[in-house]
């Protein structure tokens, strides 16, 4: 446990990183836990429902798209820039020790609807982690799209206990 927090909805005490961080609050963190927050959304969203009768996110969902489609086709150069810098990162973050082959082969065999995802992100805000094999996991598309470069000590944990089976079964 790294510091615990009392929830101020079900007055739970549970650990800092089952709440979501928020400079602007005290600790760092909403007051809230996670699944109290996803609760009092789901109700929130059940309530909309019924109100409007259909989904009212939905078109708002599809105008984005619409969006983001056009903007990739009038700024294409721009968007080239983008993935030129993933990449440089993706290089920039991988040593020389890295199995290219191997991540190559991760890469190939993702499967359909999932993306690649790096554990500890290569840009993340308090750590960045290395473009290698024990850094890659397979993610469904929409988790990895939620993620994005957050990390937390939590995941921390399960990589280091990942990290130690692994190490116990190559014996490094
Ligand atoms: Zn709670």
């Amino acid at each position: 446990m790294l510091l615990d927090i009392k929830c101020s909805r079900c007055g739970e005490v549970k650990d800092i990183t089952l709440f979501v961080p928020n400079k602007r609050c005290i600790n760092g963190v909403e007051k809230t836990c996670r699944s109290c927050k996803q609760e009092v959304q789901n109700k929130y969203r059940q309530r909309k429902y019924l109100e409007v009768g259909h989904w009212p996110w939905a078109t708002q969902l599809e105008k984005h798209k619409t969006y983001c489609r056009n903007w990739d086709a009038a700024n294409i150069n721009t968007k080239r820039a983008y993935t030129a810098h993933y990449r440089a990162k993706c290089k920039y973050a991988t040593p020389i020790w890295a199995d290219l082959n191997a991540i190559k082969q991760f890469y190939k065999h993702c499967p359909v609807g999932h993306h690649v995802d790096h554990i500890i992100p290569l840009n993340g805000e308090l750590v960045s982690g290395l473009h290698i094999l024990s850094n890659l996991q397979y993610l469904p598309a929409k988790d990895n799209l939620q993620k994005g470069n957050k990390f937390y000590a939590d995941e921390l944990r399960s990589y280091e206990s990942a990290d130690a089976g692994r190490s116990a079964a190559t014996g490094y």
